[in-house]
């Protein structure tokens, strides 16, 4: 096949039918099970300015290296979003909503990575944030809420690990210490890591690098860090996650890269993808960011999940196939289409799904695409049927999607023809 000019860019996909159908049921799956517990949707513009964005932090990548900005029309220097979090943020300084402020999302976020399996330029997320409350079961309704998904969309290889950064101060001796114990030990460090180790001590854990995995096994522990209100909103985290019966594991190297965290942190890895794709999404409680953006001291905690690697997941473990779109009835007319117009647009105004053939094509070659439909029924228009005022019933799904034997096919008044439907049906 000749490679046609225009492709799509590099990171971005075409998402077609009927792996689309499944997409849009994945969001219709999250939207109830946030929807049950009370969040109600936020729907952002794709673009901020670029400063709010930049409130996250400048120690992480998605900020410094991977965001698609541009100055526009107007001279303002704008941003496409590279996550959720921060417009949520600037969305309630905005509109100042009563508090606890809970909220689901979805859309597509876009960061300038090297394009792999599970990793794209643009990418989808559902996710959910509270802002205004600072309560250890929130963080623990959340981490359930994400639970209760991956539970509904069938996968049963998710771990969900754990861990505090504790309070800012207790953080910030611990990043003091962590920096301390990796200068100290400078030599045995990659590369990379020691340039990392100049931005953000804590990225260091991240390290995925063997080199490094013997000195970070070593490394000081945030948990000899908690001061005695950090300790007890973990501890209570903790013993909310059992109470409810959802195993966790503690990760004390998941400290996740934005400045803005505190206390919990959390993240959902798939059991079946590739370590350095396995993370299906992750969250956390943070502070400052309201206040940053301009508004009033607020907490807020929340989770983001990624669209495709959660898929990716539902595929290895065979759970979550695209739902089924068949029609109900295919309409095959061969007295040249104005029959099967007006009967599928009736039977689609009555609730029935119903598709056609056009183009006047023979019968047999329409009873193939009837075939290929899927649809359970055939209904049948030739020029003796639109003498008599009649219509062939023919159900499709009877095994043998070849079988031209016409079995259990029955001709009825035209006009019965949605009775007869819908009687079939139920
Ligand atoms: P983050 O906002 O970085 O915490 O990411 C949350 C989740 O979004 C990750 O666990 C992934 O599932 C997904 N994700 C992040 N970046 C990408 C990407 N470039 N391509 C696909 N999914 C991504």
């Amino acid at each position: 096949m000749l490679v046609p000019e225009f492709q799509t860019s590099p990171g971005m996909r075409d998402i077609l039918p009927p792996e689309s159908a499944r997409w849009r049921r994945f969001v219709e799956v999250f939207a109830q099970v946030s929807e049950a517990a009370g969040y109600g949707q936020v729907i952002s513009p794709l673009l901020e300015d670029l400063g709010v964005f930049q409130r996250i932090g400048d120690a992480t990548d998605v900020v410094t290296k991977e965001m698609y900005d541009f100055v526009d029309k107007g001279g303002r220097h704008i941003a496409l979003r590279p996550e959720l979090t921060a417009s949520v943020c600037r969305a309630f300084v905005q509109h100042r909503p009563l508090t606890p402020w809970k909220v689901w999302y979805t859309g597509s976020q876009f960061r300038y990575e090297k394009p792999q399996r599970g990793r794209y330029r643009q990418f989808d997320q559902v996710g959910i944030e509270v802002l205004g409350a600072d309560d250890p079961y929130l963080d623990v309704e959340i981490m359930a809420l994400g639970w209760q998904f991956f539970r509904a969309l069938g996968l049963s290889q998710v771990t969900l690990l754990l861990n505090s950064l504790g309070e800012p101060a207790d953080r910030a001796r611990y990043v003091h210490a962590l920096q301390a114990y990796f200068e100290a030990n400078l030599s045995s460090l990659s590369e990379a890591s020691k340039v990392t180790l100049q931005k953000n001590p804590l990225r260091v854990l991240d390290s995925k690098r063997p080199e490094d995995a013997p000195l970070i096994a070593a490394a000081p522990r945030i948990a000899e860090f908690y001061s005695p209100l950090a300790a007890a909103h973990f501890e209570a985290v903790q013993a909310g996650l059992t109470a409810l019966g959802i195993p966790f594991t503690i990760d004390p190297k998941l400290v996740r890269g934005l400045d803005y965290y505190r206390h919990t942190t959390f993240e959902y890895t798939g059991g079946t993808l590739e370590s350095a794709q396995n993370a299906l999404g992750g969250g956390g409680r943070y502070d400052g960011l309201v206040e940053s953006l301009g508004g009033p001291s607020t907490p807020g905690v929340g989770f983001a999940l990624g669209l495709d690697r959660t898929l990716i997941a539902c595929d290895d473990e065979g759970v979550f196939a695209p739902p089924v779109t068949d029609v109900d009835v295919f309409v095959v007319d061969t007295t040249g289409g104005l029959q099967a117009l007006q009967i599928t647009d009736q039977l689609r105004a009555a609730g029935i799904s119903a598709d056609r053939a056009f183009e006047n094509r023979s019968m047999k070659s329409q009873m193939k695409v009837a075939d290929r439909s899927g649809a359970a029924w055939a209904v049948i228009v030739g020029s003796n049927e639109l003498e008599a005022g009649e219509v062939v019933v023919r159900p499709m799904r009877t095994g043998d999607a070849h079988d031209s034997t016409q079995s259990g096919q029955t001709t009825i008044l035209r006009t019965d023809l949605l009775e007869y439907l819908q009687k079939a049906m139920s």
